[in-house]
């Protein structure tokens, strides 16, 4: 009989041992844990957002990690599990903290303290937008290339994903036309800037970096540095390189991306070693437009359109510096919004550093600041009638 009771016992100790595992469970959120295995699982169903082309789970690689080194993402539209159609609404670093119970592995990308506002999928309120579908982070250690033009070991876009990218600018009305429709839709590109357009307006460089653009270069003066006097003489080369970094840098006023583009994607074997050594990344393109050529705004979208339906996805080569791009903008983030195009965002891990010659070298270019116009505006012009 004391055998059977002590067995008893035994066995209600160890059911209510079970049952205590479950209840601390439940308690932990099973909601929760259901939508984060069920995001890991399937990520595109973990969102209710629009995926006209609904990539098999099974290509897709588990959501938040490493895709490709040096590529890390940071953000997500799908990493909240009821995110609304379309439109982006995740601060990976807040939903990771707060809506999520466990950690996702973006966490650690947050922890190491490079997560900043640039970094997150900002919130939307035009259900018509665009958006941002994901946000990856560039580690630039070594100068990676980028843009299977040129170089194919770093192909991180997944099918119908594209990246916006925006050539020589900044330019007056084209650039705030195209900020505008990014912008308006809630989106975000990466502009590689003339550092001598850089230096006249420098109000649109920082207007750019302010609204969360990444902005890199784009040399001092647009050189083809495949020719001389650049190709013979690797001096003059880098310093149309690092001028453009100096003069991009002191317009933003603050941190700039060390993404570079070569001018006419002309890109010497010696310079990218260079670049490399700089920590710079290289990025060539996947889609060259052409709009450089193109006079029409409708044209643009066709050759924009046509050539991503061929290749499915890419890293897309235009310029704000150009008046029919900048037209053609509003309308083609309409057509690939309903093409069931998403946008990625490329942000950098670190910031670029400036060589001090260089900076001193774009400051004597400056020959108006270094005049007598010392004395602030407000000190010098007064209005007395109005
Ligand atoms: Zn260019």
């Amino acid at each position: 009989m004391r055998v059977v009771v002590v067995v008893i016992a035994a066995l209600m100790t160890l059911g209510l041992a079970a049952f205590g595992v479950v209840a601390a469970q439940k308690a932990a959120g099973p909601a929760s844990l259901v939508a984060l295995v069920a995001h890991v699982i399937s990520p595109t169903q973990s969102t209710s957002a629009p995926s006209p082309a609904a990539t098999p789970a099974a290509s897709y690689p588990v959501q938040t990690r490493i895709v490709q080194n040096p590529v890390i993402q940071v953000s997500d539209t799908a990493m909240l599990p009821s995110a609304p159609s379309g439109a982006a609404i995740v601060l990976a670093q807040n939903a990771t903290a707060s809506a999520l119970p466990t950690p996702a592995p973006s966490t650690a990308a947050a922890a190491t303290g490079s997560a900043t506002a640039a970094k997150a999928i900002p919130s939307c309120s035009n259900p018509d937008a665009l958006g941002l579908s994901r946000v990856v982070e560039i580690d630039t250690t070594g100068g990676p290339a980028f843009g299977t033009e040129h170089f194919k070991q770093y192909d991180f876009l997944r099918d119908k994903e594209i990246v916006f990218t925006f050539d020589d600018g900044p330019w007056p009305e084209n650039t705030p036309m195209v900020l505008r429709a990014l912008t308006d839709n809630c989106t975000k590109a990466t502009f590689f800037e003339i550092g001598e357009h850089a230096t006249w307006r420098p109000d649109l460089s920082k207007t750019l970096a302010d609204a969360g653009m990444t902005v890199g270069s784009h040399t001092w003066s647009h050189k083809d540095l495949a020719r001389n006097p650049y190709a013979k003489d690797i001096e003059q080369a880098k310093q149309e390189i690092e001028m453009g970094v100096s003069a991009v840098h002191m317009a933003v006023g603050g941190p700039i991306a060390p993404f570079f583009r070569f001018p006419d994607l002309q890109q010497p074997a010696d310079l990218i070693a260079y670049l490399g050594t700089r920590n710079i990344a290289t990025f060539s393109t996947d889609i060259d437009s052409f709009d450089f050529k193109i006079h029409k705004p409708d044209d643009v979208i066709k050759s924009v359109l046509t050539k991503l339906q061929k290749n499915g996805k890419g890293i897309i080569l235009m310029h704000d510096f150009q008046h029919a791009t900048a037209e053609a903008m509003p309308e083609l983030l309409h057509q690939l919004k309903l093409a069931g195009y998403k946008v990625v965002h490329m942000v950098p891990k670190g910031p670029v550093t400036t060589i001090s010659k260089y900076d001193d070298m774009v400051h004597a270019q400056d020959k108006f600041s270094s005049s007598n116009n010392t004395r602030p505006e407000s000190s010098v012009v007064k209005t007395i009638s109005e």
